[in-house]
């Protein structure tokens, strides 16, 4: 079988907000994200989790990360989800096609079981 997985750290989640705080870096304010931070794309105007983010600030500098204490659940749930191609291996799908795939999506391709 061979499967086709995305890391889980993808860099084209960023960190979104309804709300951002100031935060003071020396003698100058720095816009942090304030309350529950959701999974967004460039150009998204929802969230991983579906929630209309239209409006909200979104920090570029500030990948996703599902594992700190205000990262939305379901948006570390829906990023989570394994984003697969699972062919059986007498399929007539060729290694070299499912690369392919892969690469278009910004996959990472995992053979197993060759
Ligand atoms: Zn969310």
């Amino acid at each position: 079988m061979q499967t086709v997985t995305r890391p889980f750290t993808d860099t084209r989640w960023f960190s979104s907000t309804r709300h951002r705080r100031p935060v003071q870096r020396g003698s100058e304010f720095e816009w942090r994200p304030y309350g529950v931070t959701h999974a967004r794309e460039a150009g998204a105007y929802f969230t991983a989790c579906g929630l209309s983010a239209l409006e909200w600030r979104i920090f570029w500098l500030l990948p996703f990360h599902p594992g700190v204490d205000d990262a939305c659940p379901e948006c570390a749930a829906a990023l989570s989800r394994p984003t697969i191609a699972r062919v059986e291996s007498d399929s007539d799908v060729t290694t070299a096609t499912l690369g392919k795939i892969a690469e278009a999506l910004g996959l990472t391709l995992e053979l197993k079981g060759r």
